[in-house]
This record gives structure tokens, sequence and C-alpha cells, in this order.
């Protein structure tokens, strides 16, 4: 949105959040802030960026920052210590755990957002010098199952395609994959694709996503059943001899015994479309698609990983990829688009627990190259604990000590609430945050480490497709907040290790990374950065984006595998695998009889400790819901806008009811984003099962059993202020930012009276450092409503509105007010009345984020004549950046058209 700004001193960097890994221009604004812009010449995006990158340069401020280290006092209380300190408590801590229960009786959980030399001094710290490999990451949570599928079929977790390919493809098949919201720059270049050479893209998702919304074939395919669906393709392939036999006898091996067991779960039409809840016509009719495009492109993502048969469904799309020969050819391949930032990253350096480095295994031979190169004393000979099994580790007890980095496990991991039940009786808990407060530091953390942010870090990150990029610093690091790798080299230090862990820049960590990539591989293993062992500082510092595999002499760009075979398999050959018959773990019943579906919304990311600090990205979803279809609303006695009781065997959240046709019939749609930091009762994976893949370890959180029932509140309002406020816990209540403060979402059975209470209390009438303050009320108590405004300073600083439930008060015109710096008498008049004041037009709810226009301007520019996607965009931007809020333009123009304003 902005204009690339590429005047010094604009830093090169990399965005943090998705795996697509869009390059970013930073300018800093000099006064802790910065300009950001997409970076015309990084190769992931061409300048362009999503909402939530576009939005980076609100998020940058310090407020919630963890800023020095932090110990807990004997009393329980959290106080400031020195660095010195908190490292030595650490490693002495870590130490005696070992000493006495032995070293898989310690863990570190990592995160897809570390970068990949604090990955890499991480693992090498647990697995060489602890002697364990209890190092998982939240990546488990996200891609887990793609590289078991990957190594099933590859021998090796390779992404064989690259980005070019989505500009090339004919066909573009998205599984479980909603990237219009979740990968919106690929989106944005697959639909570029489709107007410019006619491609053609299949969606096929249980949700009617917004990616659904622009396909040209959608399958809405039962919960479960992508391997029902494509097993059922290679039998198509099979029939209609769609196969590459060349291909299948050079370079494959076990096609005979996958298609058997394909033909046993897929033997004819009427049975595939009774297991995928499909049509025969739609499913024929994306048979005949693939059959007929060899440039076909299938990219999955967390529909498909997050499964407990995910590593299964991901094969069954592979196995069609390996038949056809449709691999490491332009336009074509399988594609597993990573979720997070630097997943890619961690896997290279071996930070899932049943890895080891540099894309090695735990076959004795690897170990002892691992160990050599490390010179390592106590190397772990056997695959750690992964994440779900961590976690259930340290609830019974067998973990006693746990350092968790730059994830919020207390709210991600399936069944969270028995997360943050079992991090409360751990003997040693250290965190490295950036944040003071979140639900993991909260569960008892012993140790607060600070880590620099982004902005502040420096190193590298891997995208989908592969790609190294910078993420470099244009900010001063604050407080004495350090890098993870630092952290980690330091307790190193002070357990023995210190020569190991010399480092004296991140440049030294990439360089033996790089090392160890090569080191005895002579093309026997993918990941290999080898050319990149040497460079010396100077060009680590301007490394321009680089796809692996680099070989020594050169670094290569674009390159694809498997085209003409090369597997990394011992024969050298892929292997086609027979998936299990596809079932679901859980299945529904009497008490339970829906399935709970869990993913993200458009604007958010994770557990919104960043995205959540944008006002403008805060207000197309401003609080938890559950999408429900009409039917099931109708069936349960739930209305849209009304709340709700999601329950399922591990938890319970009471979310806002959201009535969608896009959700199937008996499926309950969760966004995963709301913690207890941002909401009262509403974290999603409080109620998602821990079943497990067998293979990935990755957690089904796609499907478990879930029952809904309405609930009642009297009374409903909202708070603006300018710091978030407390509310008790009676109320249900979810937190936003919006412009100048914290927006309050309220429900409650409590009397307008109490509130009445509580808002002079909350807007602070009684502080005499703010007497000045002037105060407007309104209570019509039999009515049920009571408005307070505080105003201070010629503008609206608080205010806190609640009324009965069945015509509650709007916030958008008090919400412009509130965001107004300066109030004439007429607009201050018009507070209590929650009426739009004149020359403060309300938005209604944000649908384009890039430019921050809301829904009430879009209806009016209709009204005007504005009537389509393109004239929206050149009166208001609306949907000209990233593009994620194209599918929900054309929805309001097309709901305007049916009923006008
Ligand atoms: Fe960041 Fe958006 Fe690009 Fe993903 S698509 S890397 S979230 S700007």
């Amino acid at each position: 949105m902005n204009a690339p700004d590429l005047r010094p001193p604009a830093v090169r960097t990399a965005c943090p959040y998705c795996g697509v890994g869009c390059g970013v221009l930073a300018a800093p604004d000099g006064r802790g802030g910065a300009t950001i812009a997409g970076d015309p010449a990084h190769p992931a995006n061409f300048g362009r960026l999503c909402s939530k990158g576009s939005a980076l340069g609100a998020t940058l401020g310090l407020d919630s920052r963890l800023l020095h280290p932090m110990l807990r006092q004997d009393d329980g209380t959290l106080a400031r210590t020195d660095w010195d300190t908190a490292l030595t408590s650490v490693a002495e801590g870590f130490a005696r755990i070992i000493e006495r229960d032995g070293p898989d009786a310690v863990a570190f959980y990592l995160s897809g957002q570390l970068l990949t030399e604090d990955y890499y001094v991480a693992n090498k710290l647990m697995k060489g010098f602890l002697g364990s490999a209890n190092v998982d990451t939240n990546s488990r949570l996200c891609m887990a199952s793609s590289v078991a599928g990957h190594r099933r079929a590859f021998g090796a977790d390779t992404v064989p395609g690259v980005y070019a390919d989505l500009d090339e493809a004919d066909l573009i098949v998205l599984v479980g994959s909603n990237v219009a919201w979740c990968h919106p720059v690929l989106f944005q270049r697959m639909q570029k694709n489709r107007r410019e050479r006619g491609a053609k893209i299949v969606v096929i998702d249980p949700r009617r996503t917004a990616t659904a919304e622009d396909a040209d074939l959608f399958l809405s395919i039962a919960p479960g059943m992508d391997t029902a669906l494509f097993s059922g393709l290679l039998v198509h392939l099979a029939d209609t001899n769609a196969l590459d036999d060349r291909y299948i006898d050079a370079h494959t091996s076990g096609f005979e015994n996958a298609l058997a067991q394909a033909r046993a779960i897929a033997p004819n039409m009427a049975t595939i479309a009774r297991r995928t809840g499909l049509f025969v016509g739609d499913v024929l009719k994306f048979y005949e698609l693939f059959a007929a495009n060899s440039r076909v492109v299938t990219c999955f993502s967390q529909g498909v990983n997050q499964s407990a048969q995910g590593t299964d469904k991901v094969n069954a799309i592979i196995n069609c990829h390996l038949a056809t020969g449709r691999i490491g050819k332009p336009g074509m391949g399988p594609f597993s688009l990573t979720g997070q930032p630097n997943a890619m990253g961690g896997r290279e350096v071996g930070g899932l627990a049943n890895q080891l480095a540099a894309h090695m295994n735990f076959t004795p031979i690897e170990v002892d190259r691992v160990r050599r190169f490390w010179d390592a004393p106590r190397m772990a000979t056997r695959e750690g604990l992964k994440a779900v099994d961590m976690f259930d580790a340290i609830a019974v007890g067998k973990i006693k000590a746990l350092w968790v980095m730059a994830t919020n496990p207390a709210v991600s991991l399936p069944r969270s609430g028995a997360v943050r039940e079992a991090l409360g009786k751990i003997e040693l808990f250290v965190v490295s945050e950036n944040v003071t407060s979140n639900d993991t530091v909260n569960s008892g953390a012993h140790v607060l480490l600070p880590a620099t942010a982004w902005g502040e870090k420096d190193g590298t990150v891997t995208n989908s497709e592969r790609r190294i990029s910078r993420q470099r610093p244009f900010l001063a690091t604050p407080g004495e907040a350090k890098p993870d790798w630092w952290m980690v080299s330091q307790v190193a230090r002070r357990m023995g290790y210190g020569c190991a862990f010399a480092y004296e820049s991140v440049a030294d960590i990439f360089r033996e990374h790089a090392a160890l990539s090569a080191f005895e591989n002579g093309g026997t293993r993918d990941f290999d950065v080898g050319a990149l062992s040497g460079i010396d500082d100077a060009a680590f510092d301007a490394l321009d984006p680089v796809q692996w595999p680099s070989h020594a002499g050169q670094p290569s760009q674009d390159t694809r595998f498997f085209a003409a075979g090369g597997f990394f398999t011992p024969d050298r050959k892929a292997r086609f695998v027979a998936p299990e018959m596809p079932t679901l773990r859980d299945a529904i019943g009497a008490e339970f009889p829906f399935i709970l579906n869990t993913g993200r919304v458009r604007d958010q990311w994770h557990t919104m400790t960043r995205t959540g600090l944008s006002p403008r990205l805060g207000l197309h979803a401003p609080e938890p819901f559950v999408e429900i279809h009409q039917q099931d609303a109708d069936g349960a006695g739930l209305t849209d806008g009304g709340f709700a009781r999601v329950a399922t065997a591990h938890g319970s959240g009471i979310f806002r009811v959201a009535v969608s046709a896009g959700q199937q019939p008996g499926s309950l749609f969760v966004p995963i984003h709301w913690s207890g930091e941002t909401a009262s009762c509403s974290r999603a994976c409080d109620l998602v099962a821990p079943n497990t893949d067998p293979h990935s370890g990755q957690p089904e959180a796609k499907a478990t059993p879930a029952a809904i029932a309405p609930i009642a509140f009297a009374y409903q309002g909202f708070a603006l202020t300018r710091r978030p406020i407390a509310l008790p816990t009676e109320a249900w209540w979810t937190r936003v930012a919006v412009t100048g403060g914290t927006g309050t979402l309220i429900a409650s059975n409590e009397q307008p009276e109490t509130w009445r209470e509580r808002a002079l209390a909350l807007l602070h009438k009684s502080e005499p450092a703010i007497e000045q303050a002037e105060f407007a009320e309104y209570l019509d108590a039999r009515r049920g409503i009571v408005r307070v405004a505080a105003f201070r300073d010629g503008r609206l600083d608080g205010a806190l509105f609640i009324g009965p439930a069945d015509a509650p008060p709007r916030w958008d015109a008090v919400k412009a007010l509130f965001e107004a710096e300066a109030l004439a008498d007429p607009q201050r008049r018009m507070a209590l009345s929650g009426r739009a004041a004149d020359g403060l037009a309300e938005t209604g709810p944000v649908i384009c984020a890039c430019f921050g226009v809301g829904r009430a301007a879009i209806r009016r520019a209709i009204g005007e004549g504005h009537a389509s996607v393109e004239k929206i965009g050149a009166a208001l931007r609306a949907g000209t950046n990233c593009g994620s809020c194209v599918p929900e333009l054309k929805r309001i123009i097309h709901e305007h058209v049916a009923q006008p304003v």
C-alpha cells in the first residue's frame, strides 16, 4: 500500500508472519516506529504485502514489552533481576535436574517465529551437549504431517517446487488451504495467473472460505476425507490411461500396492461420493480437470496437516503427482504451504524432536556424523518427545525443566487447559519472550528472559519455497533484550560448553549451520547450503534471498527437485505410500454431535501478541465467534449475533454466534487467536482433542466432537478506554485495539446500576489525578440502559455503554468520537446518543484492512454507483493492495443489490 521508500535508511528485511516469506522495506521513523513497504526486489512478493504485513509498523510499540530478566520470588511474584543471575539460575537448574533425573527430564519448546540461528543453537545444545532430543516446536502443530509425508515419499523433507510454479500452472488445486486469508500474497499470484493465463482453481475444503468464493470449482468435502478423494483420483488416472508409466517405472517404487489400496478406499464413484459427501458430477469434474492438465500444482496446508491422518493425506496427494510424473517441472508438483515464517528453517536445523540437524535422522551413521562435526560430548541417539507427548510428560512429572522460546503453548496446544495446569507444576519453567504477560508466562514461569523482537532481530528465515532471506534489525534493541541464540549460548557456557558456543555473531552461527549442511553430504542429502559456509560478515549482511540447494561453488535460484528422479531414498526412487482407510479418530455421538474445526481469521496472527496491537487489523473480526450453518443454529435454538457455549470432552468456551452459509451442516468453526489476555473464556484450543497422527505427531485440530448450546446474557455493551481494563469474571468480555486505546466488548447479566458504578470507577472518576475529567451519564434502569462518557482535554477520554441484549448499543459512532483528537461542542453533545456526530462518519466493521475502509463506507460507495470491485477500488482504494478482501467486497456488492441501503 505505501510507496516503496528505498532511500536510506530503509532496511531490507522479511515479514515475521506467514510462510510466504515476503520481503519488507522498513524505514525507521526515528521515534521507535517505521514505515513499511513491500520489497519490489524480493522474489516471494515483488513488492506486495498483505494486510498483516502492511500493518507491521503499528505493532512496534514497547507498551507490552518484556525489557528486563525477571525471576519468580518465594512470594510468587516476578521481580527484575540481572542477566547473570537469570542465566546462572537456568544453567544450574538444568544441570541439577539432568544430574538427578537424566537428560530426558529436560526439554526445549521452540517456535517457527525463531530465526534459523536461534533454532540451530538451541538444537545443538539439547541434542549434542545435554544428551536429549526433547526439542520440539510449535511447527509440530503446523506442518509436521507434510514433513512426514515428504520423508515417506521422497526420503527427505523436500518441497519440490517453487512459487514460480503458481504463475505457470494451468490448474491449481488448493486442499485444506484458505490462501486468500492465510497466504494472501500467493493467492494474488494465483489470481493473476487465472486472469492473465486462464488457469483454473479448484478448492477442496469443508468450509466455503474466502478462497472458495473465487474458485472455478469448490468441493465442500466431508471433514477428514481428503484421502478418499485423492485415492479416487489415483484410480481415475489409472483407469483413464493418464499415468506416466515411464516416470513410474524409472523413478518410483510401490505403485501397484498404493493403487490396490486406493481401489479399496475408492472402488467406485458412488463410494467416493458417499465418503466425501460430494456430488459424483463435481468429483468427476475435478478428476477430469486434473487428468487433462499436465501443469497442475496441488497446494495443501493446515486442513491437510492438522489431522490424525494428515501424513496419509499428504501421501495420497503426492501419489497422484508421482503417478503422472508431475513433479519438479515448471507449473507442476505437490506444494506444502508452510504456516510460519521460519517453520522451514526450523526443519533445516533439526528443530523437530524426530530430526537431527541439516535434514539428518537418528541413524547411527548420522548421529556419529553430527557428533564429530559438533565435537559433541553427549549426543542424543534417539528421537525425543513430540509436542503433545512432551506436554503429557510434563503433566506426569517426567519432564521437570522446560524452556519455551517465542511461543504460547498455553493457548495453542490441544487441550490447552490441561497444558496450563501442567506448566503450573513443573520444577523449572523458563520462558524467553517479547511480552510481559501472556497465557504461558502467566502459567507460572520461574524465569523470564527478554528476547529481541521483529525489527531488532538479526538472522535468517526460510520460506515455503526453500528461499533463505535475511531478517535485519532496523530498531535499537530496547531495555536489556537479547537474541535467543545469545541466551542459549550463555547458558551453554555456564554449563561448561563454552568452546562449542563461543559465537560472536549471528554470522558465525550461520556459517557453521551452512558447513554442517555440506558435511559429508556428497549429494546424499537435499539440504545443502555449503556454498554459503565461507561468506564473510559483510557478505552475510548483504545476503540476497537465496534458494537452497546452494552447493559448493555457486548458489542457485528457482531450483526444483525430482523432475528426473534423484530421490533421497536408498535406491534413489520415490516411494508410493498406501494410506490407511480414512476415518476421523473420534466419532460424533449424542453428547457431542458436531465436528469442531479451528483455524485463522484474515487479519490476525497466532495469539495476537503482535497483530493484536494494530487497530486496523483488529476491526475485521473483533471478537471470538463460532460459525454454524443456519439449519444447525435453528436446531440448537441459536440466533445470529447471540452467544453460544461450545463444549467438548476437553473444555468449553463462549463465543458470538455467526450463522454462515459457508459452514457445512454438522460442523462448527472457531478461530484460534483469542487467549486469556484478549477474552474472558474463548480459547479455541482448550476444546481441541489431543489426538495425533501416528507418523507426524501432529494433532488433529480440525475434527473434535463438540456440543453447542445457547447462552443468554441480559445486557450487552462496550467500553472504550485509553488503557486495557479488568472486568469481573461474571462478565463475558473480549478486547481489541482501537485507535487511541482499547475497545472492550461486554456481555453480562449484571444490572445496569452495577455497570454504572463500575463505569465510573473504570473511567477513573475517583482518582484525584484526573478530577478535571468531566462525566456525562444516562441511566434508564427500567429499559436496562446505562451510558457513561468521560471527557478530558477536549476529547472523549473513555466511555462505557450497556444496553438490553435485544437492542445493544452500537459502538461505531462512539468510536469515531473516541478516535477524534478534539471534539466540537455539537459533537460532544452527541456522545451519549450513540448516533453519528456531524463530521465524524462511521466506518462500520473494517473490510479492507490495508486502507482501513469500513463496511459502511463501502455500502455508501455502492449506493453512489460504485457497484463493482474495480469501481470501489477506484473510489476508496479498498481491495487494491493485498486483495484479501476482494471476496468480501463481492459479497457486499451482491448483498447490496439484493437489499439496497
Ligand atoms: Fe507477511 Fe502477508 Fe507476506 Fe505472509 S503474505 S509473509 S503475512 S506480508
